[in-house]
């Protein structure tokens, strides 16, 4: 698994970072214009600390490598992105990290089991850290609708890749219906009745990320 989760995070860096106009521009319409900035910024710092990483135990077991990826990966948003995303995403990956570190260990746990588990706690991390809830128009209408959604996979018997695809068409639909949202949380809230109209900015990174995963995870297993 965490060959596939650097995987991902290396590609995600390259979709960010085409992507990083468009959102910068839904961040113009109800921010102040840097989340693409800001998500490249951290992005890119991500591929370089995977970059200058040393070589890792090769006795270490898959879950540990994948706890250490994503703290890795926490650590990075958290120091290197000054928006609130980089606080929120940072910390939702530290959570992941925490999360997965602590399924038990034997039997190993799926794949499932463990992207699962992290979106759960990556949702719960931003919700607590961000005093926010669904329907506010932020990232977790993308996220939490994508753990749920992997939830239900996962307790119908899905593999890694069917989780996932559900999670990514979570937080796709998630992120549509931010549109016609009022924003309650973070700087778009200022605009009040304003906000109503665009796409959240965040719930749209938030969607990328996931569909980026579920693009890798189905290429390894194929
Ligand atoms: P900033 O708002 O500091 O400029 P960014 O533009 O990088 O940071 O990120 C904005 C995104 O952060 C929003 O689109 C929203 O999804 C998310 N966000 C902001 N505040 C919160 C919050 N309290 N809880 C959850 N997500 C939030
Ligand atoms: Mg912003």
């Amino acid at each position: 698994m965490h060959h596939a989760l650097e995987a991902w995070l290396r590609a995600a860096a390259d979709r960010i970072h085409e992507a990083a106009p468009a959102l910068t521009a839904l961040d113009q319409a109800i921010g102040d214009g840097d989340h693409g900035i800001n998500m490249d910024r951290g992005f890119g710092a991500i591929v370089k600390a995977l970059d200058d990483r040393p070589p890792t135990d090769p006795h270490q077991s898959d879950v540990t490598a994948s706890a250490d990826l994503l703290k890795l990966v926490g650590r990075t948003l958290i120091s290197t992105v000054g928006g609130a995303s980089g606080p929120l995403y940072g910390t939702a990956f530290l959570k992941a990290s925490a999360a997965v570190a602590a399924l038990p260990a034997d039997p190993a746990p799926s794949d499932g089991l463990a992207v699962t588990t992290a979106l759960a706690a990556a949702a719960a991390g931003i919700g607590g850290l961000g005093k926010a809830t669904t329907g506010e128009k932020t990232m977790l209408d993308a996220l939490v609708p994508a753990a749920e959604a992997a939830r239900a996979a996962l307790d119908g018997g899905a593999d890694a890749v069917a989780i996932l695809t559900a999670a990514r068409n979570g937080a796709a639909a998630g992120a549509a219906a931010t549109i016609p949202m009022l924003a309650t949380k973070g700087r778009a809230s200022y605009l009040g009745e304003r906000s109503i109209g665009h796409q959240d900015p965040g719930a749209t990174s938030a969607a990328l990320l996931l569909d980026v995963l579920a693009g890798v995870v189905a290429d390894v297993a194929v």
